[in-house]
């Protein structure tokens, strides 16, 4: 599906899925905007607590029976998963860009990859294992067996909608859980029509519900008796705010939060292709709206000039437009408020001299919430533009001296999300790779989120992990089972 007619067409009229069904929900009316038009596609009320509610019911129900299927069929399962998102990839892709303004060619490649999320995920249904412990040979048995944790709540953001999912539900299902997903109210549908795919392909009533709605009804998930385990990707002041409710009643969480990467470019690269490749990767991509984006371009001075002039000769050129046109390079942002607020970051940064700006940062001529990618020069990495997540298309580029300088300007954040490492000489990479304060370092590009490969955030991006083993952990705890070969008073067998 590449169009935004056929997209509104399937979008589903309910912002909740409980049970096996999609449910109209009992809290706030909204008008859900599609941002690359500016136009309503639909009013709809949102989750409220009555959702909550049910659909913590509909998982606590569905628990017992999903954690005891055999392993051997959850792996069938999930396989089956799989493939309904590789058949529903258009459909679900152009939820994506209606509800949220990704470029079409992108959300179909997050909905692919959100397949294989499900895939990998599969294959380790049947392969959780516990271990035995050496106490006391011949006289203990002593094992551990690893189990679901039971009911998790899982919230996402707006900006990815079906790859966050997949993110959270793939493992969370393959250890056994039951999962209560609440999406941003700004990006519903992709969610509820997923469930409904997953119900209809066998995933049993309440295994899977989704509570389409607002930070309110987020509180009162993060809070439910009934929720055993929290799974939170968003910002770093929801996630303060997640993190202290979680404590409250010592429920494990996985936080992945907010970022401020750093792209650190070593003087033998090309510095055409990094400027370029540094406007692409740190603003045009997803309009600069991803957690993990480089949006500091960190550059060795020798070449500092010839990189800022390739960044500016490439903002000029990017192709921003109609999400739904396969050519689009970079839609709109979000929402109107989104792009409100990015255009007063950018002329609050400029006005204060946190950087020069030297292109663009303005609207785009044209209905809908386009923006121009912002870059700033000689960027003070002391200033807030520096030091604070944008979350839209705005690029700050500041030159280093050395290694060492490169490295403290890296970490020099409160974030420790993702790094990235250009330089043709492998002893550099792997050095300044080490030295990085980020659970996540690429060198010479970026993967697009590999399942087996660990993500996740330090600092104040957060904690725990996703994808991999690492990922499928966080959904499990182990118990110990300790037993003693010769009951009481007994012989010994
Ligand atoms: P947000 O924090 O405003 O909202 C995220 C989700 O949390 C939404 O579903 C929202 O309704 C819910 N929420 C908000 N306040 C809540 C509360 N008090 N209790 C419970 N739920 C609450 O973030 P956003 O604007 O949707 O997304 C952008 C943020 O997400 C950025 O900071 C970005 O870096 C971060 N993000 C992180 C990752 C990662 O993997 N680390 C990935 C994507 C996005």
């Amino acid at each position: 599906m590449t169009n935004r007619r056929e997209a509104e067409a399937v979008a589903p009229k309910a912002t909740s899925f409980i049970g096996q069904d999609e449910v109209p929900g009992a809290g706030e009316p909204l008008a859900f905007v599609h941002p690359g038009d500016g136009l309503v596609y639909a009013e709809l009320p949102l989750a409220g607590p009555a959702e909550v509610d049910a659909a913590v019911a509909a998982a606590r129900d569905a628990f017992p029976a999903w954690r005891a299927l055999n392993p051997a069929a959850r792996r069938d399962l999930l396989h089956r998963l799989a493939g309904v998102l590789r058949e529903h990839s258009g459909e679900l892709a152009g939820l994506v860009s209606l509800e949220m303004g990704m470029p079409v060619r992108a959300s179909v490649a997050g909905v692919t990859q959100a397949a294989e999320w499900f895939a990998h995920y599969a294959g380790w249904a049947d392969k959780i294992t516990g271990g035995t412990v050496p106490v006391a040979p011949g006289a203990v048995h002593d094992y551990t067996v690893p189990g679901p944790r039971g009911v998790v709540a899982a919230i996402i953001p707006w900006n990815g909608p079906v790859i966050a999912l997949a993110l959270k539900v793939a493992p969370a299902l393959a250890a056994g859980n039951c999962v209560v997903l609440k999406p941003s109210e700004l990006a519903p549908f992709s969610s509820v029509r997923l469930a409904a795919l997953l119900a209809s392909a066998g995933l049993p009533e309440g295994v899977l519900s989704v509570v389409g709605s607002g930070p309110d009804v987020g509180e009162r998930l993060v809070g439910h008796p009934g929720v055993d385990m929290i799974s939170f990707t968003g910002g770093d002041r929801a996630g303060r705010v997640v993190g202290r409710a979680a404590a409250d009643r010592h429920v494990p969480t996985v936080l992945e939060l907010g970022g401020k990467s750093a792209s650190l470019v070593f003087p033998d690269v090309d510095p055409a292709r990094a400027g370029k490749l540094g406007l692409v990767l740190g603003a045009v991509q997803n309009s600069g709206q991803g957690c993990f984006l480089p949006t500091r371009l960190l550059v060795h001075r020798d070449i500092y000039p010839a990189v800022l002039d390739a960044v500016v000769a490439a903002a000029g050129e990017v192709r921003i437009g109609d999400p739904f046109d396969q050519g689009t390079a970079m839609g709109p942002v979000v929402s109107e408020a989104a792009a409100e607020r990015i255009l007063g970051v950018v002329s609050a940064a400029a006005s204060r001299g946190d950087g020069r700006l030297v292109a663009g940062g303005a609207r785009v001529d044209r209905p809908g919430s386009y923006l121009t990618p912002a870059v700033f020069a000689d960027v003070d990495p002391a200033s807030p533009l520096a030091q604070e997540e944008v979350f839209g298309p705005v690029l700050a580029l500041t030159p280093f001296q050395d290694e060492d300088h490169a490295v403290a300007l890296a970490n020099g954040t409160r974030y420790g999300l993702a790094g990235y490492v250009w330089t043709a000489d492998l002893a550099t990479a792997h050095r300044v790779a080490d030295r990085l304060d980020a659970g996540y370092v690429s060198v010479n590009g970026m993967a697009g989120l590999p399942p087996g490969a660990p993500f996740g955030g330090w600092k104040a991006s957060g904690r725990g992990t996703e994808g991999g083993l690492d990922g499928l952990r966080e959904y499990l705890h182990t118990k110990n089972v300790h037993v003693q070969l010769r009951a009481p008073g007994g012989a010994r067998p």
